[in-house]
């Protein structure tokens, strides 16, 4: 494989098609040419993947593994979904980008179908997580000014420590990972940062210009951090007591992943507002929203937001699909169930290097001590299972919820061969 784009090259791509110099290359040439052209924002397994089925992707020498990043969550349906798939190819032979300087009638469909799926009453259609993030801060801040009557530039958020919420430049001003933010100031200001899980410094933190508290209900790339019982409740109300906006991040967590379609449901802490997206895309394209409160979504007015590819048809009956598919295929109970099945598997290794196991559905941490975690990542590549490090020591588990249970003990007895094989 020449890597010049010569006019040659381009040439035989327009002839022959991209996939055929795809095919050409060895998984060695992939990160050859990854680690040259591409920069170095990212630190992949040695693992180049060229074909995904269902819970199972393939490198290009033919090995199999069961993967269990599933795309940070984002592969909810299992890969290669063939309704979804299905969905995409006769969505293609009608029209895919239309922007939003008109109407379409496959947006209309999304909008009120993620309405009816979430119960909330409006949404503003984005494409990439961050995005959704972003649109909650906006509207949260726009409603603290017209609505609350906070003074003009005054609005503060309230946001947890260990938090994950993307990565655009207001965002990680907010992080409290220093890898994510050191040398990307300055920073915005309007963000106060409180200890997860603990409601009397949250309330303390609440000003008269607070507009909004925004969390995830579960950290995940925090490490799985699951709040005590009654945390997500006591936040709801506390947020109405003091006519403070309430912003689920269920970005990660939504659409069934930890066993309900949203992870507030396990309180009813239903939100004011909340930014959903990653399995939103039925894992094949990025497809996302804030969703929330007419009171609040009514602020928008023409020109104050947008997005050329937000709501585009393509990604609106991608999102369509992905939603009739958890449900028909009664995604959130399997999540639970085999979630639960994992946790227990994990537990019943009883392996001292297992500091502790915890999660909800499928989104599974498992945190070791005493143990080279790079070592024990090879561990799990040698024995067939994707996984990768989250912080604090801690393995995430999330795989398609489509896992059956032969295949989650599958993980369990490889999870148990490869830590024990570390020594
Ligand atoms: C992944 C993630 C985001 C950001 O989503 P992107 O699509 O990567 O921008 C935001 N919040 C949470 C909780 C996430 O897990």
């Amino acid at each position: 494989m020449q890597t010049q784009t010569t006019t040659t090259a381009w040439n035989q791509i327009v002839q022959e098609g991209v996939q055929a110099y795809v095919e050409a290359l060895t998984d060695a040439d992939s990160q050859r040419i990854s680690e040259e052209y591409g920069t170095h924002n990212y630190h992949p397994l040695p693992v180049n993947l060229v074909r995904a089925d269902g819970v199972l992707v393939f490198d290009g020498e033919g090995n199999e593994y069961i993967d269990c990043i599933g795309s940070y969550s984002a592969v909810a349906h299992g890969h290669l979904s063939e309704f979804i798939v299905q969905t995409v190819k006769r969505q293609l032979e009608k029209v895919t980008l239309v922007s939003r300087a008109v109407y379409s009638s496959e947006l209309a469909v999304f909008l009120k179908a993620i309405c009816d799926y979430s119960g909330m009453d409006m949404a503003c259609p984005m494409n990439t997580g961050a995005e959704a993030i972003e649109t909650c801060l906006k509207l949260a801040r726009k409603w603290g000014y017209t609505k609350k009557g906070v003074p003009k530039d005054q609005a503060e958020i309230i946001v947890a420590e260990g938090n994950f919420h993307g990565r655009t430049t207001t965002i990680i001003g907010f992080s409290s990972e220093p890898q994510y933010k050191e040398l990307f100031g300055p920073y915005g200001p309007g963000f106060v940062s409180v200890p997860f899980d603990d409601v009397t410094a949250l309330e303390a933190a609440i000003t008269r210009n607070t507009v909004a508290i925004m969390m995830e209900p579960i950290q995940a790339e925090g490490g799985i951090i699951v709040p005590e019982p009654g945390y997500l409740a006591r936040v709801r109300e506390i947020c109405t007591r003091n006519n403070v906006l309430l912003i689920w991040d269920e970005v990660q967590t939504g659409f069934c992943r930890t066993g309900k379609r949203f992870a507030w449901q396990h309180e009813n802490a239903e939100p004011d507002l909340m930014a959903v997206g990653k399995p939103l895309g039925g894992g094949l394209f990025p497809v996302s929203a804030a969703l929330g409160k007419r009171h609040v979504m009514e602020v928008f007015v023409p020109g104050d937001h947008g997005s050329t590819f937000g709501g585009n048809p393509l990604g609106a009956v991608i999102a369509v699909a992905a939603l009739a598919e958890m449900e028909v295929d009664g995604l959130a109970a399997k999540s639970q169930e085999r979630g639960q099945q994992m946790m227990d598997g994990f537990r019943a290794l009883e392996l001292p290097q297992v500091l502790e196991v915890r999660g909800k559905g499928l989104l599974v941490g498992l945190e070791v001590q005493n143990v080279d975690s790079k070592k024990l990542t090879q561990a799990f590549l040698d024995a067939r299972v994707l996984t990768k490090e989250t912080r604090n020591h801690t393995f995430r588990f999330a795989p398609p919820l489509t896992i059956s249970e032969a295949e989650v003990d599958e993980v369990v007895a490889r999870v148990g061969r490869a830590i024990r094989s570390v020594v």
